[in-house]
């Protein structure tokens, strides 16, 4: 796992930043507020079967490939995770994470429980995973969002409201909890979890030297 300098002058270990939430509760636009604000962290582009909305840009909001070439990367071992949600294909390319890691970057990742509970349970970066799950205030304002997107069909928009509830029961199974009533308060709040978590003593790596070094020892 890869380096980047912390606070002080020494270096610290990469950390995977998870975002997952019920569609429509806001963690997208978290998300990209967060990137805006961080040098620090690269945004993780998943590959997906499903449809480009109009606004999204391929290679920047996903890769969008076809089923097919979905598979033929599934069997090539080329994702990191991947899990069907909505009944499409949806998956983070491995390598972009390891350079990223490698290059001293964190990285967030908006995926949902599936993917999370994959990450978690490899031995080798289980360490490195920060997991925060996003909760809408309330289920109208969900799905208010959901419908003002306008850019998915209606039957779309209510398929998704009838997995809110499931998605929903999968909170615990997250490290941090916020509920999403104002998006720059939610964006504060990550970025207080992230500013802590990058102290902890396991991941300053250089920790040991600085002292060392303090100390007049080295
Ligand atoms: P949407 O279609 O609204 O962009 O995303 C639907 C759901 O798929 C969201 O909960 C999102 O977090 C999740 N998702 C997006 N990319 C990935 C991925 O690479 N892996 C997994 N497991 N879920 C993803």
């Amino acid at each position: 796992m890869g380096h980047s300098i912390g606070q002080g002058s020494f270096k610290r270990r990469g950390l995977m930043l998870i975002l997952s939430s019920p569609s429509g509760a806001g963690k997208t636009s978290i998300a990209r507020e967060i990137l805006n604000r961080d040098p620090n962290l690269v945004m993780s582009i998943s590959a997906t079967t499903r449809s480009k909305r109009p606004s999204e840009v391929d290679g920047k909001d996903y890769y969008f490939i076809d089923k097919m070439d979905f598979e033929a990367k599934i069997n090539n071992n080329s994702f990191i995770e991947y899990a069907r949600v909505f009944d499409n294909y949806y998956g983070t390319p491995k390598e972009p994470v390891e350079k990223a890691i490698l290059s001293g970057k964190d990285m967030l990742f908006d995926i949902d429980w599936q993917g999370t509970q994959q990450l978690v349970s490899k031995q080798n970066i289980g360490q490195d995973i920060v997991t925060i799950f996003i909760l809408p205030p309330n289920i109208s304002e969900l799905g208010r969002r959901l419908k003002n997107r306008e850019q998915d069909s209606l039957s779309v928009v209510e398929y998704r409201m009838s997995k809110v509830s499931d998605e929903l029961s999968h909170y615990p199974e997250y490290q941090y909890v916020i509920v999403n009533n104002e998006i720059i308060d939610s964006v504060v709040q990550v970025e207080k979890i992230l500013s802590a978590e990058r102290c902890k003593i396991e991941r300053q790596i250089g920790l040991h030297d600085f002292v060392q070094n303090l100390r007049g020892l080295s």
